[in-house]
């Protein structure tokens, strides 16, 4: 059994080193963010080197569930009420033109398989059919599914998101830190930043997500750990699954790959407190809930190959922090996409590496540090 992710083994990200004397921006993490932060700043001739305490993409972005969807982590009705309409819709708008950017640097990393996301019961019903009646109402193509009956157990409604797709993350993270490399950035991995004030730079960008507990207290305190549990099975005989599904607000997330595994993640709510940390282990009460909605799914057990867990961060808010963290000159922040960071991950790596040199952008208040983060 395998405790280290289907998606590491397949392809482990690497780059060639580089030495560079003097850098303008240290970046902290060599995940999505990082390595898209990092290119982007490169590419505007910055000097740039990047931080991790593990491997390139070992994080959350090596760990996922390989969901690639436009949004965020709350549903878009409920993202209009919150964030406002305007907001919403930009956030939106913006994920979408993100998921487009990430299939041209994936390549063959991405499938626009789109994705379908299903009510587990009628309260959920009405509220995806809430969704999806959002969602149209401003123009997203969304499409409702009744008819599931590839589906065990019952299903009461879906929503299918055309657009959406599955991308093999660690692919993801490899072609994005090769393109960071070719624009000149030097990666530093197995190198833990301890303390900011040891990092040789003008500027420091915090990509953590779920991770970098101990670099800030203010982001300690705004930024909290999760911990996803995911399993991966042997190829099945047939294919089930032509798109990510999710149900249970998103708390159980499957889908079959091209090679017809299964790739199963989910369950924090069944354990939620002790889910809230950054102790990268699986636990047997997660493993047994993955296994018991397994045979659910297929009427039977397939053998599980892989069992991996993997910290995200989570916001107050559910949006991530993106921009200046207040008090401290010359430190920014990438972080907090609340499990949804594959595509946020990448638009925020960029968004930040703008606001660094200086761009305004529509979706920077609605990101700002300063929301959750108290100057202490
Ligand atoms: C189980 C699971 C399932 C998920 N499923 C999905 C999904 O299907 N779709 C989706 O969109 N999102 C999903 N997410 C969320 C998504 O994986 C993350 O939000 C995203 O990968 C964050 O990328 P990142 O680059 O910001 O952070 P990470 O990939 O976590 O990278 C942060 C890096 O910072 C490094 N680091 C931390 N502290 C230090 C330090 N002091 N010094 C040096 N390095 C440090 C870590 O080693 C790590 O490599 C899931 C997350 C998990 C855990």
């Amino acid at each position: 059994m395998e405790t280290q992710p289907f998606w590491l083994e397949e392809s482990r990200p690497a780059v060639a080193t580089r030495d560079l004397d003097h850098v303008d921006i240290a970046v902290v993490g060599a995940g999505i963010t990082g390595c898209a932060c990092a290119g982007a700043l490169a590419r505007e001739g910055r000097r740039v080197r990047v931080y991790d305490a593990r491997g390139i993409g070992e994080g959350a972005s090596g760990r996922n569930g390989g969901f690639a969807l436009r949004g965020a982590a709350a549903r878009y009705d409920v993202a209009r009420e919150t964030y406002g309409a305007d907001a919403a819709r930009e956030l939106w708008r913006r994920t979408e033109e993100t998921v487009d950017r990430l299939a041209t640097i994936a390549g063959d990393a991405f499938r626009r398989t789109g994705s379908l996301r299903l009510a587990a019961d009628v309260e959920e019903r009405v509220e995806i059919q809430g969704e999806y009646e959002a969602l149209r109402d401003d123009g997203f193509a969304a499409e409702w599914r009744e008819e599931l009956s590839h589906l065990r157990p019952d299903f009461r409604g879906a929503i299918f998101h055309p657009r959406d797709g599955a991308v093999q993350p660690a692919g993801l993270v490899q072609r994005l830190a090769d393109l960071a490399a070719e624009a000149g950035v030097a990666f530093a991995p197995h190198h833990r930043i301890e303390s900011l004030e040891n990092v040789e730079a003008d500027q420091i960008v915090i990509a953590t997500d779920g991770s970098g507990r101990g670099l800030l207290p203010e982001l300690d305190e705004a930024l909290w750990p999760a911990r996803g549990q995911v399993i991966a099975t042997t190829p099945l005989r047939e294919r089930l699954f032509e798109c990510p599904h999710y149900a249970r607000h998103g708390f159980d997330y499957w889908q079959q790959l091209r090679d017809r595994r299964i790739v199963l993640g989910g369950f924090r709510d069944f354990s939620i407190l002790t889910e809230m940390t950054d102790d990268e282990s699986t636990t047997e009460p997660i493993q047994e809930a993955l296994d018991a909605f397994l045979v659910e799914l297929l009427g039977e057990l397939p053998e599980v190959t892989h069992r991996w867990a993997g910290i995200f961060g989570l916001t107050q808010d559910l949006l991530p922090l993106v921009g200046p963290v207040p008090g401290h000159d010359g430190v920014w922040v990438a972080a907090g996409y609340s499990g949804h960071g594959n595509v946020l991950g990448l638009l925020c790596g960029e968004l930040v590496a703008g606001a660094l040199l200086g761009r305004d952008d529509p979706l920077s208040q609605l990101f700002s540090p300063a929301r959750l983060v108290q100057h202490v």
